[in-house]
């Protein structure tokens, strides 16, 4: 069952919160317009000095149903853009492109109420890289070594980056979800 190693990290996001999700949804059902506090998937599609821009495929949302916390997750209405600013990455660079790549697959959380492009921030634990490329060689790093380094180091050729890594930081989990949905991704993932 994939379902068991899935459902995990997602139930992590609920640590400050205390929240228990009783379901947990892994495919997309329905396509909704994202709202504030929502968290976003997307893998970026252009980086400069100031801004990033991601193409956002799945909407991940906490809906309380009485007693039941229900995780969904959710389908924009393609396509659907997200722009970072650096100020929002809760990361020191000088410019964006150094700790942002093309490539990348980012999860951040919606932080203004209005839609198209999504305006996105990576300022809590589980926001960030979720999946991160290599600059030297473009492989697609496995896992981090050190969460707490906030440095991505690649296991084919040893070059190393840091940036704001997500604490569900898991390329297999998040390659699967995209796959199980059906979401194509920029080459090589
Ligand atoms: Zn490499």
């Amino acid at each position: 069952m994939l379902s068991s190693y899935q459902v995990r990290p997602l139930e992590s996001m609920s640590k400050d919160a205390m929240l228990a999700y009783h379901e947990v949804d892994l495919k997309t059902r329905r396509t909704i317009q994202p709202e504030l506090g929502d968290l976003a998937l997307g893998q970026v599609v252009n980086v400069g000095d100031k801004i990033a821009t991601l193409l956002i495929s799945m909407i991940f949302r906490i809906q309380r149903e009485g007693e039941l916390n229900r995780l969904v997750i959710l389908r924009p209405p393609p396509p659907t853009h997200a722009n970072i600013f650096k100020g929002d990455v809760s990361f020191p660079c000088v410019n964006l492109v150094d700790i942002i790549k093309t490539g990348d697959i980012i999860l951040g959380r919606v932080k203004i109420a209005w839609f198209k492009p999504i305006f996105m921030s990576l300022d809590t634990e589980e926001t960030g890289v979720v999946s991160g490329l290599c600059s030297n060689c473009g492989l697609v790093i496995p896992t981090p070594c050190d969460l707490s380094k906030q440095t991505l180091i690649c296991p084919r050729c040893g070059g190393s980056r840091k940036t704001k890594i997500s604490k569900l930081y898991n390329p297999m989990l998040w390659r699967e979800i995209y796959h199980i949905n059906r979401v194509r991704t920029l080459p090589p993932l």
